[in-house]
């Protein structure tokens, strides 16, 4: 059976190639070929998963502790106040190889408004059923991990 051909696997193994800015034994990264701003940077795992609740918990970790010092490096090297960090899980994620967006970021950049419509929950019982949600099955996921 043929499997999916999966670019971000491809550059990890150097067989794509893409403007790397570092890597080591479990992560690659990589400048974005249509950056929301220039040093826009992906990490990504080498091991390919999907999305971040498909990662195995022991390379969550390393990972994001390479984000902490890509998310310093990529502020520094741009001369960014700040950075954007992002996942994209399923919705809107057009590349399904986990990856890790740095964005830098300055303000009045103009990405804010363009990135953020909020809404209100309707009443306190709409915003208490969903904490209520988000509590239960956090409870259930603990309960399932447990030896
Ligand atoms: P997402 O939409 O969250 O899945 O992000 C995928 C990102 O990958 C987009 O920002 C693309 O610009 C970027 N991208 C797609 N192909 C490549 C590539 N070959 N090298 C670097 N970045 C890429
Ligand atoms: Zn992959």
């Amino acid at each position: 059976m043929e499997t999916a051909r999966c670019i971000f696997c491809e550059i990890a193994q150097g067989s794509l190639p893409a403007a790397i800015v570092y890597r080591d034994s479990d992560a690659v990264a990589f400048l974005d070929t249509n950056p929301l701003f220039p040093g826009h940077v992906l990490l990504c795992p080498r091991q390919h998963h999907a999305t971040l609740p498909d990662l195995p918990v022991q390379l969550a970790g390393p990972l994001f502790t390479t984000t902490q010092l890509l998310a310093k490096a990529v502020e520094s090297a741009m001369q960014a106040e700040g950075t954007f960090i992002a996942i994209n899980n399923r919705v809107s994620q057009t590349v399904p190889h986990l990856h890790i967006h740095i964005v830098p970021r300055k303000r009045r950049d103009g990405l804010k408004g363009f990135f953020w419509p909020r809404q209100l929950y309707a009443d306190d019982a709409a915003r208490e059923a969903a904490r209520k949600a988000i509590e239960s099955e956090i409870q259930k996921l603990q309960a399932n991990t447990e030896p």
